[in-house]
């Protein structure tokens, strides 16, 4: 058992563009702790009488400051932690800060670089790693992912559910028995061979999550969340099964986890309101007081191991049938639990011969069968007993000497058939044990082979890696292909619900507009690059392992040659020497030394790059995921405005059907009903801001419409949904151009 304090580290996030700098400084001096001062000067406190201290230091495991990389953060916290969980201890590492303070960005990585991947599939990496290294051990592991929320429990990674709301999750239910351990009920586990099964679920349960979420409802800021990576081993034969857990957990913001009472609403405001650099000062001060109450707290670590009482019973039921098997095998004879009604006849006739044998000699051969043994031990004992009434009954008609000579010759065989028996024990527990010792060389040999034949496989396994199949250029995201992005909006479920799964064309253009302006269209673009770029790498360097491969394939062939020539020159002529060194030999071995390096240097980096390509795929999947996410936030948002304004025009002109106002009119001609000059009102009267939000709508009098932008005749479809969608569209793209400076004036 260890019992150590729980280890507290801190982490300041690098400033953003418009944040003032905070005044801090960081010791690094003294041994194994580090201190981090926050100093609040007076003047930037609430203004009035202000008697607060003005410096606060802190102690923590290590400080990383605004420059520390995402590995070092790796390396110092999490490499530790999955170590233990290797050798079978639970571990937790948890994220706690106020929002926006980088906790997502520590524990599941920044969505942009893949050099910026946090400690969650970091920790993946190195877990499959050692667990690929360790041959002596068979392994399982399992994730979870779970999100909690209002204090109920959601599993992100239910493979039957596609989410659109979080309460469409599977709910999982969290109980505390009289031990206080925590149960999760219905938290599914899902098994993960490798590396990249387990980056596709962690993916899987972010998409979830992200999917769930709603602007007006930003659990991720409120909820905390929690990946578990299961790991369970056992070594070969053995029935001791170790399992532990491994905990990364992002908790909700602190201004969250501090203030429980505060509702939903609440917190939303207070996200919107502009909190003072001092106020957030203060809030960085609370986390570090939390973080120094926690490093108080002591831990008992137990490794958890346990006997499978199940795969106990089975060991031990294989164990007794290869007993039996071999025994059938040294014996030559296959045994069943029941002696045959021939068999039985058989001792019969054995134990009566022995009986009446009147030779001290004589012996009872049943042969080192345990069922014949023990049938002949009941066999004899029903004779004794018989005789014993017998006796009773003929006692008086037989003088006493006769009966002392029966009883002593009696007891004498007796005893002799106990001895014989022990012998026949002895001999048969002996032949066990001997089985046994054979059994276990065997076992001993084949583990030996395993062992090394693993080596050689995962080389030859590296050899198929099929670069074309697995990373084919056409896996890659390519932002041009609108086809394509819009068919994966068309899984969102605001647009199944509302459109039947299409995605009108008026949708559809607004999305390859909004698509080149979201901030993250160039990290998209670069990323694609780059991963392109590690694509062709990739494909080259499996084309040179496979060059070299050959390059071995063709030494050793060379190398064959050689000897089977020396060993013919050796034997037609026996004065060559075979035991010396022959130095064609000697260069082609140093020659294959050589190329197995270099093979292995390439296959690690290959594996390196094969691990980033997936992790950029994933990271442009969730970016495309966000795009959309993005684009359904502010295109209802769109389509309500307009919505509003729509009715706010009804509206007026329903108070005032008769006056005609000029600055939306400039046609004598009556108003066409729903038609396009109503919603071109509308634009102009949502306006009211000032700012020059009108537009070429205005002329546009007559029943054809007019794009903003291009003039071109829009022939409204008649259908109310699609005609809502160009309306938005053009509302919107307006919204766009003026944004960008070309709006028309
Ligand atoms: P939280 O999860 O605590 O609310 P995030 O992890 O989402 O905060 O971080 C907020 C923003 O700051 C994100 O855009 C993230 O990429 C960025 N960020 C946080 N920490 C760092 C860091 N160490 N380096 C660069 N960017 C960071
Ligand atoms: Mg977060």
């Amino acid at each position: 058992m260890v019992k150590e304090t729980i280890r507290v580290y801190a982490r300041l996030k690098p400033l953003g563009r418009r944040q003032q700098a905070g005044i801090y400084s960081v010791d690094d001096d003294e041994k194994s702790v580090s201190s981090l001062e926050i100093i609040v000067p007076h003047d930037l406190a609430d203004g009035f009488v202000n008697n607060k201290r003005e410096k606060y230091k802190f102690k923590f495991q290590k400080i990383f400051d605004q420059e520390a990389k995402q590995d070092v953060v790796f390396d110092s916290i999490a490499r530790p932690v999955a170590e233990c969980a290797l050798a079978g201890y639970n571990g937790t590492i948890f994220a706690y800060g106020q929002t926006g303070s980088g906790k997502t960005f520590t524990i599941t990585g920044g969505a942009e670089r893949y050099s910026d991947r946090g400690i969650i599939p970091r920790t993946l990496s190195y877990i499959f790693d050692q667990l690929q290294k360790d041959n002596s051990k068979m392994y399982t592991t399992h994730v979870s992912y779970l999100e909690i929320y209002n204090e109920c429990g959601y599993d992100l990674l239910d493979p039957r559910h596609e989410a659109s709301r979080l309460e469409d999750l599977p709910k999982v239910t969290i109980m505390e028995d009289p031990d206080q351990n925590i149960h999760l009920k219905n938290l599914s586990l899902q098994q993960a061979n490798n590396e990249e099964e387990a980056l596709n679920l962690l993916f899987l349960g972010d998409t979830n999550r992200m999917i769930a979420e709603t602007p007006m409802n930003q659990a991720s800021t409120r909820s905390h969340c929690i990946f578990t990576i299961h790991i369970s081993s056992k070594e070969p034969g053995s029935a001791t099964i170790r399992r532990s857990k491994l905990h990364l957990v992002d908790l909700a913001g602190s201004e969250r986890v501090a203030k429980t009472g505060v509702g939903g609403h609440l917190l939303t405001e207070a996200k919107y309101i502009n909190l003072s650099l001092h106020y957030l000062e203060q809030e960085s001060i609370s986390t570090c007081r939390f973080a120094q109450r926690v490093a108080l707290i002591k831990n008992e670590a137990v490794l958890n191991e346990e006997v499978d009482p199940r795969l106990m019973v089975v060991q031990l039921q294989k164990e007794i049938q290869e007993l039996k098997d071999e025994l059938a095998l040294v014996t030559g004879k296959q045994r069943t639990s029941e002696l045959s009604q021939e068999e039985l006849l058989q001792l019969d006739k054995l134990i009566e011969t022995f009986l009446e044998d009147n030779d001290p000699e004589s012996t009872l051969d049943v042969g080192a069968d345990m069922r014949k043994i023990k049938y002949c031990f009941s066999h004899v004992k029903q004779l004794m007993n018989h005789s014993k009434i017998s006796d009773k009954k003929t006692v008086s008609q037989h003088i006493s000497e006769e009966k002392d000579t029966n009883k002593e010759a009696g007891k004498e065989e007796l005893k002799k058939l106990k001895e014989l028996l022990q012998q026949r024990d002895n001999e048969i527990n002996i032949l066990v044990n001997m089985l046994k010792k054979e059994k276990k060389k065997t076992q001993d040999a084949l583990f030996q082979l395993n062992v090394a034949s693993a080596g050689s496989t995962a080389l030859e396994q590296s050899l198929s890696i099929n670069l074309e199949e697995k990373w084919s250029p056409s896996n890659c995201f390519s932002l041009k292909e609108a086809k394509d992005l819009s068919s994966s909006v068309n899984r969102l479920p605001f647009l199944s619900r509302q459109t039947g799964g299409k995605m009108s064309l008026g949708c559809q253009e607004a999305f390859e507009v909004f698509k080149w302006d979201h901030a993250d269209s160039v990290t998209i673009e670069d990323n694609k690059q780059l991963l392109k770029q590690r694509f062709a790498e990739a494909k080259c360097l499996g084309e040179k392992i496979n060059e070299v491969r050959n390059k071995i394939n063709h030494l050793k062939g060379e190398l064959t040659q050689r000897h089977i020539q020396r060993v013919v020159l050796a034997v037609s002529n026996p004065s060559e020497e075979l035991n010396t060194l022959d130095p064609v030999e000697e260069k082609l071995r140093t020659q294959i030394e050589e190329e197995k390096k270099s093979y292995k240097t390439m296959f690690n980096r290959l594996k390196g790059l094969k691990v980033e390509i997936e992790h950029l795929q994933l990271l442009m999947e969730k970016a495309k995921v966000k795009l959309q996410k993005d684009f359904e936030v502010w295109w209802s948002e769109e389509s309500t405005n307009l919505q509003v304004c729509q009715e706010k025009t009804e509206l007026v002109r329903s108070l005032n059907s008769t006056t005609v106002y000029p600055q939306f009119i400039k046609s004598s001609q009556p108003l066409p009903t729903n038609s396009f000059s109503e919603t071109t009102r509308a634009s102009s009267n949502e306006d009211t801001s000032g700012k020059n939000n009108s537009n070429n709508f205005n002329s546009s009098t007559s029943k054809t419409r007019t794009s903003p932008s291009s003039n071109t005749p829009i022939p409204l479809t008649g259908d109310s949904q699609i005609d809502a969608d160009i309306l938005a569209f053009i509302k919107a793209r307006q919204n766009i151009l003026q944004k960008k400076g070309l709006g028309n004036k």
